[in-house]
């Protein structure tokens, strides 16, 4: 298990079960099955979960099922197998706040016998205007004063679906003057038409989240219902509808942390709805969002999540963490483990002139450069090799590392060649480049300097060709969840799909997860069809910020 770092949620359960060795630790993890997880979710189900494995405690995973209008059945799944691919198992059988239907209007029934609940006419309009702002008082519903056994026969008969949808609702009896607006009378419950995913057509009214979120904590034991800042006054409504109801005894407790925010992505699931349906993503594991779905599609390990998570750690501080971080996790947890190949993705021929045509030659490359059990290779040598198109310049600056005309260059695990001439195309491009080859440079040669730089290549007789997407940034700005229309702030070079070569072992190679393609970055072979190639790599993540020179 990873080592969680000692934030002030873990301090303050630490404390607790120093005064009370015998307290059982109690989480839970309460998504809406609204759209699929995200890595902000990771946040908190690592927090959760692994607060209820290090004291022993345990941790529900329960759906906040309490609007069928934008809920889906393959929400459920989706978010019940990227917790489970995260690695982490809940209590006994997953929850839904809809298991507690009857409980939840049950309450509700007590609320209005005490008369602290009224049935409202006003429309979500009027509503919004009656509730006032931080600075003007809200007014009293005209309904508010209705006798409790109205109360009582209207709420049977919106269960029963008498009342049309948005005609009426359940209102709580606070304080329409309260500074805390939340407590401005705040809806309870509201009709819907819409079938269940869970409960199909057996109710039309349904609690608020706010209703039933802190009286289900409750029934569950929840002792600490850890949620993001932003319900940080709703914390004041929860305290009152438990104590209305009379939970004394130890209701669950709630601490805020702050949300994740990550640069250049969108992590809100309307906002990511909205990008699927105008088709700028191709769905929730679109491996250019940040959905664990789509992390994992595009290579990420479930480690490098967690370690993400733990490096974020939990405060209250609300700020925006960079890209890089996330970055710098994947590509420390792939560097072992990878085995290193020679791919080129945007490539350009190269003829050594002073080969003969059928001439052949295997050479040893190392799988890994620090991992000597990883083992060697056999790469092939031969006249015509393919190397990448920035890595030749007719008119280089000052500081150009790759190949120049009458410049030499040396070919990673391979020999030194120079550069003689180019040929180019009807369109004036290169076509080709002829060099020659140098044999006495060889790098076994320890008389020869070694100070060439190394460029990657693959013989085009031992390389097959596939596909490469590399994905950037889906936003180019920063602060993308600011963004006024997220589709213009889009990035239409977020995915560049290129056909290039890697060297051909890897056609029928097992390999643990990803491979690392020597200068250009971590790749996940994916076994699809793609236009006219079965294989398409996914780059996972560059080598530092290096491959966005290949990107034109
Ligand atoms: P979104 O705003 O992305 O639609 P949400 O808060 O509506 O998300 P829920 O399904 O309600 O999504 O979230 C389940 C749990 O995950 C909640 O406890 C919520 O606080 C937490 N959570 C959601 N987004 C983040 C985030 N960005 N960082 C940390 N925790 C988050
Ligand atoms: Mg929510």
């Amino acid at each position: 298990m990873i080592n969680i770092k000692n934030n002030f949620i873990n301090k303050i359960i630490k404390n607790s079960i120093l005064k009370n060795p015998n307290r059982k630790i109690r989480t839970r993890f309460p998504p809406e099955p609204n759209g699929y997880l995200h890595i902000g979710h990771a946040k908190s189900i690592c927090l959760n979960f692994n607060i209820a494995n290090r004291y022993n405690g345990t941790c529900n995973l329960r759906f906040d099922d309490t609007n069928p209008k934008k809920e889906n059945k393959k929400y459920v799944n989706a978010i019940k197998k990227d917790i489970k691919w995260l690695g982490f198992n809940w209590y006994k059988n997953s929850k839904y706040t809809s298991n507690y239907f009857k409980k939840l209007y049950k309450y509700a029934v007590q609320l209005i016998q005490n008369n602290l609940a009224y049935i409202d006419e006003l429309n979500a309009q009027e509503i919004k205007q009656y509730r006032g702002t931080l600075k003007e008082k809200g007014i009293n519903s005209p309904f508010r004063n209705r006798p409790i056994k109205e109360n009582l026969t209207l709420f049977k008969k919106m269960k029963n679906g008498i009342f049309k949808e948005g005609s009426m609702c359940l209102r709580a009896k606070i304080n329409m003057e309260s500074p805390y607006i939340i407590l401005r009378d705040p809806v309870l419950y509201r009709i819907i038409f819409s079938k269940h995913h869970q409960t199909k057509n057996e109710w039309c009214i349904y609690p608020m989240y706010d209703f039933a979120h802190c009286i289900v904590d409750a029934l569950e034991e929840i002792t600490h219902s850890l949620c993001t800042l932003e319900f940080i006054d709703n914390r004041q409504l929860y305290i009152w509808i438990l104590k209305k109801l009379n939970f004394t005894q130890k209701p669950p407790r709630q601490y805020e942390f702050s949300k994740l925010t990550l640069e250049h992505t969108i992590l809100s699931k309307r906002k990511i709805q909205k990008l699927i349906d105008t088709k700028l993503v191709n769905g929730w594991n679109d491996p250019r969002l940040h959905t664990i779905s789509g992390l994992r599609n595009k290579g990420y390990t479930k480690n490098s999540i967690k370690t993400f998570c733990q490096k974020i750690g939990i405060t209250k501080q609300q700020n925006m963490i960079e890209l890089s971080l996330l970055e710098s996790c994947i590509r420390k947890d792939l560097n072992m483990s990878s085995p290193r190949r020679m791919a080129v993705i945007n490539p350009v021929k190269l003829i050594i002139t002073n080969i003969d045509k059928y001439h052949i030659e295997y050479l040893d490359a190392p799988n890994h450069p620090q991992i000597k059990e990883m083992g060697t290779r056999k790469i092939l040598f031969s006249n015509e090799i393919y190397i990448e198109k920035e890595d030749f310049c007719k008119k280089p600056n000052k500081n150009y590392k790759g190949l120049v005309l009458g410049k030499k260059v040396r070919l990673k695990y391979s020999y030194v060649i120079q550069a003689n001439k180019i040929l180019k195309n009807k369109n004036n491009e290169i076509s080709c480049i002829l060099c020659t080859y140098d044999l006495n440079k060889t790098k076994k040669n320890k008389q020869i300097k070694n100070n060439y730089n190394i460029i990657h290549w693959i013989s085009s007789k031992n390389s097959i060709k596939v596909q490469f997407h590399l994905f950037d940034v889906l936003f180019k700005s920063k602060n993308a969840e600011k963004e006024s229309n997220i589709i213009q702030a889009y990035n239409p070079n977020s995915c560049i799909i290129k056909t290039g070569y890697v060297e051909s072992i890897i056609k029928n190679e097992k390999i643990k997860h990803a491979y690392q393609f020597e200068r250009i970055g971590y790749f996940l072979k994916k076994n699809k069809k793609y236009e006219n190639t079965t294989i398409v790599f996914n780059r996972i993540v560059s080598l530092k910020n290096k491959y966005k020179k290949f990107i034109k």
